[in-house]
């Protein structure tokens, strides 16, 4: 686990007069799984959206692999990348969003085999053996003709995880994956994004507040305050004895 296969360089990233990432340094390293804690606006879904390539940054550099995210080399040293390279980019992360975000039109199957047609190049029929697999995984088997709306938060979320899987990310993003669950469909969903912790080539982002299921499965915790990572640690160090008191208040007022 030597190399960062995720790494913010002085990341900046505005809305408008709002700065939300204030020159951001923060690194993965190759199957690490790193949990993201913090208050409501801190910048924890900026972070991931940047990575997924649905915001740009205004300063700093993002790498992935080892390769500029949202730069390319051109003749003159570094340029804004192409659509090109931010797709190619793009193909290494899945990410699961907090409200699911599956296309209310589709069947599950279709949900799960639209990208890796559309986007992989890969067979109708090859595409729906992947999403049967997966679908096994994620205890969904019996629900391929399902549309979204006939499933529970807790399935729909887990077709959501399918879905992300289908396209075989060497990366996976989670934002709040659980946060839209009622509380008694949470469990379902931490039990396979657990699972998928025990990968270990598997490199996972997880921004969450379910502390419990984070310092089970994180090697890394940070905990993000005003768009800096205030503190960092193993989960014993950031939940048992952390350093800083600002990661004090805020475990306190959500533990
Ligand atoms: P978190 O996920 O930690 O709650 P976010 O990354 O979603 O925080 O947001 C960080 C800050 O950026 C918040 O103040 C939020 O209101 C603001 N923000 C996020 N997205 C946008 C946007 N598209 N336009 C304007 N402000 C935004
Ligand atoms: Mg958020």
């Amino acid at each position: 686990m030597s190399d960062p296969i995720i790494k913010f360089d002085k990341v900046v990233k505005r809305f408008g007069d709002l700065t939300v990432l204030d020159a951001l340094d923060f690194e993965v390293m190759r199957g690490e799984k790193v949990s993201i804690i913090g208050p409501s606006g801190s910048g924890k879904s900026t972070v991931l959206r940047i990575l997924m390539t649905l915001e740009g940054i205004d300063g700093g550099l993002v790498t992935v692999g080892g390769e500029p995210l949202w730069h390319e080399p051109g003749p003159d040293g570094l340029r804004p990348a192409s659509e090109a390279h931010l797709r190619k980019m793009r193909a290494q992360l899945g990410m699961v969003f907090q409200q699911f975000n599956l296309f209310p039109h589709m069947t599950v199957l279709r949900n799960i085999t639209e990208a890796p047609v559309k986007v992989l190049g890969l067979s109708k029929a090859d595409a729906k053996l992947r999403a049967e697999e997966l679908l096994e995984r994620v205890g969904l088997a019996d629900q391929a003709q399902k549309y979204p709306h006939q499933l529970s938060g807790g399935q729909q979320q887990r077709v959501g995880i399918a879905r992300a899987l289908a396209m075989r990310p060497s990366i996976l993003l989670f934002d709040e994956p659980t946060s839209a669950l009622d509380p008694e469909l949470v469990g379902e969903v931490l039990n396979v994004i657990g699972q998928l912790a025990e990968e270990h080539d598997l490199t996972m982002l997880l921004v969450t507040h379910e502390m419990r299921f984070a310092r089970e499965i994180s090697d890394r915790v940070c905990f993000f305050d005003q768009g800096q990572i205030r503190e960092e640690g193993t989960p014993e160090e950031l939940f048992s004895d952390p350093n800083e008191d600002r990661t004090r208040e805020f475990l306190k007022a959500v533990l």
